[in-house]
């Protein structure tokens, strides 16, 4: 059906949306005719985040809330703002997620940046499941609109899940390979309910954060010369995913590890 809006009516929450790769998914939702509440720790970040939502689709229904995913209070709050205002919930992007520069290695991690790290990765991500799997239930299917029953919650892990890596961040790896295995049994027992669990593994996205931090040509090298494609992602590749995964499109993926790196993860040697 050409023209087809991939979300139209769609009820889809952001985590972390007040930037990065949730304010890029925010636009490509808002895009595809959902309706987007973006949510983030950073209250200040996530209100300009839904200005630049709606000043750039203004007939798209955007709202914003502040929320700190590794408090549950502030998760239910979220999913239930989301249930009153519009009736439904029908998709989570579990966004949110932190690596503190002080992550390390096995004997240099302090227990605080450990125990952070999974609050916020790991902690938050299962608040985010249960609460909006509780509201996903409710959820009945309505042709006119083009809804389904159920829903569909996307994960976002990290290639570094799937492979070690020598820049030593051990809470952080950690923490991402919990989110894939949640993911893949939440992915199991809730099949059958029409809820689909499937985790996001972004390869390294060119983020000033990144950019700045590999401030010298040899630096850039060092990781460049692992991807097939010799060069970062974007974070709208990302988020160009993540539509798929959300939409009808992805209907019957469920509890995969969904790498958007550019094929670093299969590579041994790449080709020069
Ligand atoms: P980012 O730092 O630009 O955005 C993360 C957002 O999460 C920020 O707006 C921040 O305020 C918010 N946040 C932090 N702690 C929070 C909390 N407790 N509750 C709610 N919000 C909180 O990062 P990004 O690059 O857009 O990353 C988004 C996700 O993608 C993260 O889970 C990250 O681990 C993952 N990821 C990123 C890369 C990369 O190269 N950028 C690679 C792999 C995975």
């Amino acid at each position: 059906m050409p023209g087809r809006l991939r979300l139209n009516n769609k009820v889809c929450i952001i985590t972390g949306g007040g930037g990065g790769i949730g304010l890029e998914t925010g636009l490509q939702f808002a895009a595809e005719g959902a309706r987007v509440l973006l949510s983030d720790i950073n209250g200040t970040s996530v209100a300009k985040a839904a200005e630049i939502l709606r000043s750039q689709f203004p007939d798209a229904e955007v709202d914003s809330v502040k929320c700190d995913v590794s408090k549950e209070a502030d998760v239910k709050a979220m999913v239930d703002r989301a249930v009153e205002k519009w009736g439904r919930l029908d998709v989570l992007f579990n966004n949110a997620g932190i690596m503190h520069s002080a992550d390390d290695d096995a004997i240099n991690t302090e227990e605080k940046v450990w125990d952070l790290t999974q609050a916020i990765n790991v902690k938050g991500v299962w608040y985010g499941c249960k609460h909006a799997v509780l509201a996903m239930r409710q959820n009945k299917a309505d042709e006119e609109k083009g809804l389904s029953a159920g829903g569909s919650i996307i994960n976002v892990a990290s290639f570094v899940a799937i492979m070690g890596a020598a820049t030593p961040q051990l809470a952080y790896t950690a923490s991402k390979g919990a989110v894939l295995a949640m993911t893949r049994e939440l992915a199991m027992v809730h099949g059958r309910e029409g809820i689909r669990f499937n985790a996001l593994c972004p390869g390294p996205i060119r983020t000033p954060l990144l950019m700045d931090y590999l401030n010298t040509p040899e630096l850039l090298n060092r990781r460049l010369v692992h991807n097939p494609m010799g060069r970062f992602g974007e974070a709208v590749e990302q988020a160009k995913a993540v539509v798929f995964l959300a939409s009808d499109d992805s209907s019957y993926i469920n509890g995969t590890d969904f790498l958007v790196d550019g094929g670093l993860h299969a590579c041994y040697v790449t080709a020069s």
